[in-house]
């Protein structure tokens, strides 16, 4: 595995390999490694070679207040686990590569970038489609791999692709849980005592309402009600948002007709300002006259 940090050399490597029409697959990561970005490289290796892999913490995609400063940064175990999978190339930015002195020009995806995380995120996805569209520049995958943890990312990066002409196929991966439901995620490491077992509250506020459709249930503000009557029994969880809404349009739906995704924020830990916000999603998915729910 080589590992590289200047765009120059990145652009090269691609270059090369397209030129002896190998099938060049990429995971994006902001690095901290778990089994959720292991799955996504793993998926990237089946379909493809060269696979890269990007580690960038991206500033753009942080608000003001958030936690790009403490956001974990674990290099040498990151590189290993990538050298193990069998990845190509490691492709480790410095920022001021990415963003150097008088940078000024960003992606915005208008409308599905203004809700949901957006709305509690502002400034979140243009930071990540302005990012993912200098590294898809650079790097010219034909396959991207995405987890489908981070539903809204992955829709708008769809949006972006198709609106800008982009060559880059978007492969969605499942999301990767804990035995205990939690989905994996960089920010589990911040999570201390009886945060850890509070945080399951999102995976069985989502089971909750698959279980809820598989009694029949059929009105999206009476899923909504089991949610977050789940939620309400852990005290140190409080939500953020949590909506049923349109795959598509990531509007909310009156009616379950279309495929949809159950999207959830919430906050674990009283003290607000200490609190680690998560999220996670479930599919809902029409498959003939019965809805198919995913986790
Ligand atoms: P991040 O490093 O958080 O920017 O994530 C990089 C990629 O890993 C994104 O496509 C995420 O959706 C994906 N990812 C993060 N957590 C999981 C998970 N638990 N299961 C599957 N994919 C994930």
């Amino acid at each position: 595995m080589e590992t590289i940090h200047t765009i120059a050399w990145m652009k090269q490597v691609a270059r090369d390999a397209r030129r002896r029409e190998h099938i060049l697959g990429f995971v994006p990561t902001m690095g901290a490694l778990h089994e959720g970005h292991l799955s996504l490289i793993r998926a990237a290796r089946r379909q493809c070679s060269p696979v890269v892999v990007s580690i960038f913490v991206n500033p753009t995609q942080f608000g003001p207040g958030e936690d790009l400063a403490k956001y974990p940064r674990t290099f040498e175990a990151d590189r290993a686990a990538c050298e193990n999978l069998g990845v190509d190339y490691l492709f480790v930015p410095p920022v001021d590569e990415i963003y150097p002195r008088g940078f000024r020009t960003f992606v915005n995806v208008d409308g599905l970038g203004d809700r949901l995380e957006g709305r509690s995120r502002p400034g979140h996805f243009r930071g990540v489609a302005t990012v993912v569209l200098k590294l898809f520049e650079i790097v010219e995958p034909e396959f991207a791999f995405f987890g489908r943890k981070d539903a809204q990312q992955v829709r708008i990066l769809e949006q972006m692709v198709a609106d800008l002409n982009l060559n880059t196929q978007l492969v969605t991966c499942p999301i990767i849980r804990e035995p205990d439901g939690l989905a994996l995620s960089s920010r589990n490491a911040y999570l201390q005592g009886d945060q850890r077992r509070a945080a399951t509250v999102l995976y069985r506020s989502l089971d909750a309402v698959r279980a809820e459709i598989t009694a029949g249930e059929r009105d999206p503000a009476r899923l909504l009600a089991a949610l977050r009557h789940a939620v309400d029994r852990e005290p140190s969880v409080v939500i953020d948002y949590a909506e049923i809404v349109d795959a598509d349009t990531l509007e909310p739906v009156m009616a379950l007709r279309k495929t949809c995704y159950v999207m959830l924020a919430a906050r674990v830990g009283t003290d607000r300002a200490k609190a680690t916000r998560l999220i996670d999603n479930a599919l809902i998915e029409l498959v003939g006259d019965s809805l198919r729910v995913t986790l």
